[in-house]
C-alpha cells in the first residue's frame, strides 16, 4: 500500500504552520520563519504552493467560509482530495 501524496509533503514539523500560513492565521515571527523556510525548502516550497492551489479551489467551491477550517477538517479534506485524485 503506497501512500498518494506527490506534491504536499512537507518537512514534518512545517505541516501546523504551513496550514496556518495557508489560513492567514499565522503571523509575526512565525509566518516570517514559515515564508523564509518555504522560500529555501525544496518541499516545504512546492507544498505551500499545493496548498495555496488547494485552498483558491476551495473558495471558489465552497465560498470564503471553507477558509478557516480546523486543523482537524484540513486533514480530511486533504484526504478526501488525495483520494479524488488516486481514483
Ligand atoms: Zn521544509
Amino acid at each position: 500500500m503506497k501512500e498518494n501524496k506527490p506534491v504536499i509533503n512537507p518537512c514534518f514539523w512545517m505541516v501546523g504552520l504551513l496550514n496556518r500560513l495557508v489560513e492567514g492565521k499565522l503571523g509575526g515571527v512565525l509566518a516570517w520563519y514559515t515564508k523564509k523556510h518555504t522560500d529555501q525548502c525544496e518541499k516545504c516550497g512546492p507544498a505551500l504552493k499545493a496548498l495555496l492551489a488547494l485552498r483558491d479551489g476551495l473558495k471558489k467551491a465552497c465560498g470564503e467560509e471553507a477558509v478557516g477550517l480546523s486543523d482537524d477538517r484540513w486533514a480530511r479534506i486533504q484526504a478526501a482530495c488525495d483520494h479524488a485524485e488516486g481514483a
